[in-house]
Order: C-alpha cells, then sequence, then structure tokens
C-alpha cells in the first residue's frame, strides 16, 4: 500500500547524508533540505562553482512538503493579478513567463540527472465545479490578453466533462505548460544532484540556535556551521524565526491517495497526467499517478495555536474523510475506489499568496525565502535564482524584481490570528458548501469569509 510518497520514494534513497558532528566554516550554510534550498544550492553551485555550500536539514531531504506535496508544477500566469500588485506590468509578466519557462528546465534538468520524478507535461485545468465558480479566470485571462499573452485554453462544457472523466466539471480552461510530478523522487533526486555537485548535506541536523553573529552561525545539537552567508529555506517552520513568525500563516494542506485503478480511469476519459484544480478558495486538486491512482488534495486545512509545526502535520490527516468526501463528489462514478493513504502537510501562507525574498534584519549575510503558499514545486526553482542572486549581491533582474520585499505584511497576533483565522476558514467552508449546492450565504458568512486574506483564491486557480 501507498503510504507517502516519500516511502514510495525509497527508490532514490541512498546512504542518509551524515548528520553534522563538528564545527565547520562554509561559504553559504543554506537551512532547510526541501526544493527551495536544494534548488538554491545547486543553483549557487552552477554560478559560482568554488562556492562551499552545506546544507543543514533536520531530518531527510524531502521530509516537508517537498516530499509529501501534490506534485503540480504551474506557473503564475493565473497570479498575474497578484504579481502586480508588487511587480510593474513588465515585471509581472517577465516572472510569469519564467515560471513558466522553470517547467521545461525542470524536465531538462531531470533528463539531465536522470531524475525518475515521472514528469508529466500533460498540462492543467482550472475549472469550475459549480456556478459560483464559474468564470473565476476571467479577469486573469482578460488582463494577459491585453498584453497579448495566451497562455490559457478556453474548453466547451463538453470538452472539460471528457477530459477531466466528470460531468461535475460545469466549464474551465486550460494551460499546457504545467506538468506533474512524484515529488518525493523530485526531491530525492535534487538531493543526489546536490551531492554529486559537491554540496554537503547534513541530515538528522536540525538547526537548534541561529547566532546573528558577524559571521552568522548555525548552531545543531552536535556542531555548528559558521558562514559568510546563511539562506532560511525551512518553509512553515521559519515561524520559529521571530522575525520572520507573523509573515505566514501556517495551514494545512491535506490529500489522499486512492488504491489503483488504472483501467476505468482510461475509460473514464481522464486518461493521461493532466492536473485539475476546481476554482474553490479551499482549493481542491487532483491528479492521477502514473500506476493509476487519483490523488487528490484540498487546500485551507487546519491551523496551529501560535503558529506553530506540530505534529498534527505530520501522518495521517485528521481530514481524510472531509477530502475522500470531496473526491466522491467531484467524481461520483468513482465512489467505490477505496482511498489506500492519506497524509497531511504544512502551507506556508503569505497575505498576498505570493512568495517573498529578503534580507533578515537588512542584512546582506542571511537572506529568506518563503511564503511559497502551496504553490512552491515549479517556483521554488525560481526562487532559488532569486536567493542566488541575493547570496551573490549580484544586482540583476532576480535580485530586483517586486518579490524582494522588505515587508510582506503581517498576519495578526495570537490569539487573534487563531481564532480569527479560524472563524473565517470555517465562513468560507460554509459558503462554498453552500455554492455546492446552489444556495446563497447569509450576509453574516459573506462578510467574515471575506475576510480571508487578498489572492486566497488565486493560490491554484
Ligand atoms: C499536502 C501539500 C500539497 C501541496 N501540493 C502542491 C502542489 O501540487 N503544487 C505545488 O506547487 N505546491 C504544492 N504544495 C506546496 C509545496 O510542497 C511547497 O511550496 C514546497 O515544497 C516548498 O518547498 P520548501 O523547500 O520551501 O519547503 P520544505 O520542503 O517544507 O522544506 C523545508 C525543510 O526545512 C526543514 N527544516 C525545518 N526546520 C528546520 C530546522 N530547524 N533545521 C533544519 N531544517 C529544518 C524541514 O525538515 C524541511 O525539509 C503542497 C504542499 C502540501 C503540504
Amino acid at each position: 500500500m501507498l503510504s507517502q510518497w516519500l516511502d514510495e520514494a525509497a527508490l532514490e534513497r541512498e546512504d542518509e547524508a551524515p548528520a553534522l558532528n563538528e564545527d565547520i566554516r562554509a561559504d553559504v550554510c543554506i537551512v532547510g533540505g526541501g526544493y527551495c534550498g536544494l534548488w538554491t544550492a545547486l543553483a549557487l553551485k552552477q554560478r559560482e562553482p568554488s562556492l562551499d555550500i552545506a546544507i543543514v536539514e533536520k531530518k531527510r531531504c524531502g521530509d516537508g512538503a517537498s516530499g509529501r506535496n501534490g506534485g503540480f508544477v504551474l506557473s503564475w500566469w493565473r497570479s498575474f493579478g497578484a504579481l502586480r500588485k508588487f511587480c510593474s506590468t513588465e515585471d509581472a509578466l517577465r516572472l510569469a513567463a519564467a515560471s513558466a519557462d522553470c517547467v521545461n528546465e525542470m524536465a531538462s534538468f531531470c533528463a539531465t540527472h536522470a531524475i525518475d520524478c515521472d514528469f508529466r507535461q500533460d498540462g492543467w485545468l482550472w475549472a469550475a465545479t459549480n456556478q459560483a465558480q464559474d468564470g473565476a479566470w476571467r479577469s486573469v485571462i482578460e488582463a494577459l490578453d491585453r498584453h497579448q499573452v495566451r497562455p490559457f485554453e478556453e474548453w466547451s462544457r463538453g470538452q472539460v466533462a471528457a477530459r477531466s472523466g466528470s460531468d461535475r466539471h460545469l466549464s474551465g480552461v486550460f494551460e499546457a505548460s504545467a506538468a506533474t510530478v512524484q515529488p518525493a523522487r523530485l526531491a530525492r533526486g535534487l538531493r543526489r544532484a546536490a551531492l554529486q555537485s559537491g554540496i554537503q548535506i547534513f541530515e538528522n541536523t536540525p538547526m537548534r540556535r541561529f547566532k546573528r553573529t558577524r559571521p552568522p552561525s548555525i548552531v545543531t545539537p552536535h556542531g555548528s556551521v559558521t558562514a559568510d552567508k546563511v539562506v532560511i529555506a525551512m518553509n512553515a517552520w521559519a515561524t520559529a524565526l521571530p522575525e520572520l513568525r507573523r509573515s505566514i500563516l501556517v495551514i494545512s494542506s491535506d490529500v489522499v491517495a486512492t488504491e489503483r485503478f488504472p483501467e476505468r480511469l482510461k475509460s473514464s476519459g481522464w486518461a493521461d497526467g493532466m492536473a485539475i484544480s476546481d476554482s474553490r478558495t479551499l482549493v481542491n486538486y487532483y491528479r492521477t499517478t502514473r500506476d493509476g491512482r487519483v490523488v487528490f488534495g484540498a487546500g485551507g486545512g487546519f491551523l496551529s495555536y501560535g503558529n506553530r509545526v506540530g505534529s498534527k502535520f505530520d501522518g495521517a490527516t485528521p481530514r481524510a474523510a472531509e477530502v475522500a468526501g470531496y473526491f466522491h463528489q467531484t467524481y461520483p462514478a468513482f465512489g467505490d475506489v477505496a482511498i489506500a493513504a492519506h497524509w497531511s502537510g504544512p502551507i506556508d501562507r503569505s497575505l498576498s499568496g505570493l512568495p517573498f525574498f529578503g534580507r533578515l534584519g537588512g542584512r546582506n549575510d542571511i537572506l529568506y525565502g518563503l511564503g511559497f503558499s502551496g504553490n512552491g514545486v515549479g517556483p521554488t526553482m525560481l526562487g532559488a535564482k532569486i536567493l542566488a542572486s541575493l547570496v551573490l549581491e549580484a544586482r540583476d533582474q532576480w535580485s530586483e524584481c517586486g518579490l524582494v520585499r522588505d515587508s510582506a505584511g503581517l498576519f495578526p497576533r495570537e490569539p487573534m490570528r487563531y481564532f480569527g483565522g479560524a472563524m473565517v476558514l470555517n465562513a468560507k467552508r460554509r459558503m462554498e458548501t453552500l455554492d455546492d449546492q446552489g444556495r446563497k450565504p447569509g450576509p453574516w458568512t459573506r462578510t467574515i469569509a471575506g475576510l480571508a486574506p487578498a489572492g486566497l483564491t488565486k493560490v491554484k486557480g
């Protein structure tokens, strides 16, 4: 039985990298061995091969969100509106185009490094599963159209139902450049590529203390890394740092994986690797696997008091029945298909729904990149280019783009963050259930649900 993707990625499981057992020096120390940390190390090594880079990872590379996500590799075209809030139109167009290029770049990186992560570039369907969701994409398409950019194809109702394998999809647009991957195999493959290029990786080595000395030092249980530059690539765990605690909201995303049923999937019409999202705020996202399962996820799960990433975010999800319910509601014909595994993971939701990059406390020697907000599989590759430029103090299109900003906006303090956040989430959930039933929410539900952070609707479409 499939458990988390990471277990399946045992294929890629070489001997674990050693833990750090001494005090060492490095040019660059990266904290966090997920996609963001690994891509950043690889980007730096490519640009400056002589750099001595160390990654410090608390468990195994890929144990965080990178090894357990839905595997959608999406561009930022659908986030064009959000990008324009921080960037000039030209910059927003350039970043969105660069994010789409990253999908192709990832394909060739995987081919060059023999990373077998089931990369399938079969596109992404941004769909509506009720009338209230219909046309959620309209403003993005119109804005892009004004610049003669047309990444989305509009599909007829019949086409949407036929290609998605369910007539619960009422309308939608298709972006051909998107892909899916087996996420943990990608993470383990990047780890292997990093090791091969001479990057040092220390696994089972949590940062216990971060000394903001000059140069800064990362203290681990049995050693330390003192480095000219430190990069914080810790995703939701970055809330352990007081400077970043209020810039993100830790919220779960929860996934179920079905048993194998390849023949029925094929005859339903959903025969390829096309990824699908509906247009809920608390988005449902789903894809097939190469061996004929459906992996179905639901965003906007649970919060944690104090914004901490507790054990609830690891392993089996408490939302399994709810997420399986969404699957069966979207695919009634698969109502008898059993769920073989389910799990949860933390999302580092920023206020805008876009990542942000910067210098901690304004220091050039401590950089961070986070806030991927549930869309990091492709964008971490782009984020790595930004972080590499910040580390190298290059003044270029990456370090000067609008996503490098002093403040990403702050979520409220506790207890307002937790209790207020839970109230908004519940209102959103209620509103979306009523939308499914074709009923109108009352003014109270609408008002409270309307307090959700801007851009949330565009997280996955
Ligand atoms: C269930 C789920 C589904 C998702 N689906 C999608 C999707 O389909 N498409 C998409 O684009 N995105 C998706 N995402 C988001 C995506 O997975 C993330 O944006 C991306 O993996 C972020 O990479 P990262 O390197 O920043 O974080 P992570 O992979 O979480 O890496 C951070 C690392 O830091 C390590 N760490 C934490 N604290 C310490 C410490 N003190 N010392 C040392 N190391 C530490 C962690 O162990 C972890 O390995 C999903 C996320 C989840 C949880």
